[in-house]
C-alpha cells in the first residue's frame, strides 16, 4: 500500500484495539486490525475487511443491547436503514422535526425505540426480530454501552458491555 499524500510504501502494523469513531459511534472498539504508517509524512490508513459486515454486526448488537440507544446509535441505525430523516420520521410516524430532535440528543420515548429496533431487526429476519422483541419486552434500561467488534474468519462478532 503506497501513502496517498507522498506515495511512498507504507508499514504495516496491527492494531489491538482501534476507536471506530468514522461509524458515527463513539463507544465502539475494532480489534486486531491493520494499519498503515507512512515513514515519509506520517500519513495513516486503517483497513477492515468486510466493512459491511462489520456495520451489520453493530446494528445487530444496538438493536439487542439492554440500555437505551443514544443520539449517536439512532443517527447509526437510520443510516443503516439508509432511510432520509423524513422516511424515517414516517416509518416511526413522528414528524420530521422530532426525528432531528432524536438525532442531536433529546431522548426517544421507549415505544418510538422498541419500533426502530424491530424496523431494523425485520430487515434480517424473523429470528433477528423474535431476539429484538424479547429484548425490549424485559425493558430496556437507562445506561452506556460500549461495543468490541472482532474478526471470526468472514463473521463479525460484537460483544456488547453496559457500563451501569
Ligand atoms: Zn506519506
Amino acid at each position: 500500500m503506497h501513502c496517498t499524500h507522498c506515495h511512498h510504501v507504507m508499514h504495516k502494523e496491527r492494531l489491538p484495539a482501534y476507536a471506530y469513531d468514522l461509524s458515527g459511534l463513539s463507544n465502539v472498539v475494532v480489534h486486531n486490525v491493520e494499519q498503515f504508517q507512512c515513514p515519509s509524512c506520517s500519513g495513516k490508513a486503517v483497513t477492515f475487511h468486510a466493512i459491511e459486515a462489520l456495520h451489520h454486526a453493530l446494528a445487530r448488537a444496538l438493536i439487542t443491547k439492554e440500555t437505551r440507544l443514544t443520539a449517536q446509535e439512532v443517527r447509526f441505525l437510520r443510516e443503516h436503514l439508509e432511510m432520509t430523516n423524513q422516511a424515517f420520521a414516517r416509518a416511526l410516524g413522528v414528524t420530521e422535526h422530532q426525528s432531528s430532535r432524536w438525532m442531536s440528543g433529546a431522548p426517544m420515548n421507549s415505544s418510538a425505540e422498541h419500533l426502530l429496533r424491530l424496523l431494523v431487526a425485520s430487515r434480517v429476519g424473523l429470528a433477528m426480530v423474535k431476539r429484538a422483541v424479547a429484548v425490549v419486552s424485559q425493558g430496556i434500561r437507562e445506561g452506556q454501552s460500549k461495543l468490541d467488534a472482532r474478526r471470526h474468519g468472514k463473521e463479525w462478532m460484537v460483544q456488547v458491555s453496559e457500563l451501569g
